[in-house]
């Protein structure tokens, strides 16, 4: 029997461990340290039985066949639709659309929501600190729509700065589209109050849950946010998989996306019906498998419990802050009060690919670069950084393995 998380006080990581069986393979003769969490997460084995299970035992394509098989298949799409609902407290079911990840999302957005209300003059307002997929979208409608991208920008210690926000903000704002969490510097942004200042100036706001959805407790309706955006593969669930949550007269007034079967109601050459929410903006075959084993995902950090894991998490950035401030030589990039669970850092005169192979060398998974943050790299005027990513099954031994790397690459290089 699974004891309930809420009486339990601190995370059994090693029993956490046992469930993840990529966590037992070794890199170059060393036991793995998987620090890259924040590019994707590792899978329990309860998501890739789910994956086994459906494929041996009810493939079958969904709202279409009345035979059992496909009932099953339809039942267990649409189930994984209401964990969703439930995970993020959606109002409704229709407000949530499957999409392949919070690139679609945003894209899907920008090319019907987007298409549809902005006009030449607008303004997008995004932040210094977006990944690439939370700019490339607004860039293309804007090049098409003649609008104006403006950008809030962030303080030293990586916090959005607030103030010019707030000015930024006006009557020719039309969409405000910002990230909960920071996947470059770790920061958590106040999305409730960035909504509710989006609102009071007549903006729709969408935020980027990416890096956020898989650490905090995910509430839209408290967010107010417009829309929410957020992948799967990064909250231990499948690639390939994401969500799309709109409020429903946005998501009913919005034009529709792709064309093709199950969004539509009736078809003929001179007249085509859509679909109902949330068919309309799903359309093909979609990714079955991966939507019903992304519940299981849901359901294991459900079970395990977010307020362990966010605890487990939070002992984690500070047991590697403290402990990678103490490397001379070493930066972190991105000290803001409010963070999840990575750290970003540069090392003087060591360039970070070179610290990226030296740690894989001692099975210790970093990732090095831009991290799809361009303008935030050139915000602080360096190339890219160094990124150790925590994730639940992490532990303070493995911190120790990354500091002691650290120390002997950084010997070797300097
Ligand atoms: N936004 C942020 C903040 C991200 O970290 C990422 C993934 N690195 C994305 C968007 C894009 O997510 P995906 O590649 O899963 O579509």
């Amino acid at each position: 029997m699974i004891e309930p998380a809420i009486i339990k006080e601190k995370l059994d990581v090693y029993n956490i461990r046992k469930q993840f069986p990529f966590l037992s393979r070794e890199v170059k003769g060393h036991p793995l340290v998987y620090f890259d969490n924040a590019a994707t997460s590792q899978k329990p084995e309860s998501v890739i039985n789910a994956l086994v299970e459906y494929y041996s035992s009810f493939n079958a394509n969904i709202h279409r066949g009345i035979h059992t098989v496909a009932e099953e298949a339809t039942a267990a799409y649409e189930n994984s639709r209401d964990t969703v609902k439930n995970y993020i407290n959606a109002p409704t079911r229709e407000q949530i659309i499957f999409t392949s990840g919070t690139t679609e999302g945003i894209n899907l957005v920008a090319q019907t929501w987007g298409r549809a209300n902005l006009k030449k003059g607008d303004e997008i307002l995004v932040s210094e600190m977006e990944h690439h997929s939370n700019i490339v979208p607004w860039y293309i409608i804007s090049q098409e729509k003649g609008c104006t991208i403006k950008v809030v920008p962030i303080t030293e210690n990586g916090e959005l700065d607030l103030n010019a926000y707030a000015s930024l903000l006006n009557e020719k704002t039309k969409l405000v589209a910002i990230t909960h969490a920071s996947n470059a510097l770790g920061t958590i942004n106040p999305v409730n109050k960035i909504s509710e200042l989006a609102h009071k100036a007549g903006a729709v706001i969408l935020i980027d849950g990416a890096q956020s959805t898989v650490h905090l407790d995910i509430d839209v309706q408290e967010i107010g946010c417009d829309f929410f955006v957020f992948s799967s593969h990064k909250v231990y669930g499948p690639t390939g998989v994401g969500v799309l949550y709109g409020k429903l007269n946005l998501l009913q007034e919005m034009p529709v996306y792709q064309g093709g079967g199950e969004m539509i109601k009736d078809v003929g050459f001179e007249k085509i019906t859509y679909n109902d929410l949330p068919y309309k903006f799903e359309a093909g075959t979609p990714n079955i498998a991966d939507v019903i084993a992304f519940k299981t995902a849901l359901e294991f950090t459900t079970k395990t419990g977010k307020n362990l894991i966010r605890k487990h998490e939070e002992e984690l950035l500070h047991y590697a802050t403290n402990a990678l401030e103490e490397i001379p030589g070493l930066k972190i990039i991105g000290k803001a009060k409010e963070k999840v669970s990575l750290i970003s850092f540069v090392i003087e005169n060591v360039h970070p690919q070179d610290i990226g192979i030296l740690l894989d060398n001692k099975g210790v998974a970093v990732r090095t670069g831009h991290h799809c943050a361009q303008p935030l790299m050139d915000c602080y005027r360096i190339p890219g950084t160094t990124r150790a990513s925590f994730a639940v099954y992490n532990t303070i031994d493995e911190i120790d393995v990354l500091v002691k790397a650290l120390h002997k690459a950084i010997k070797m290089l300097s």
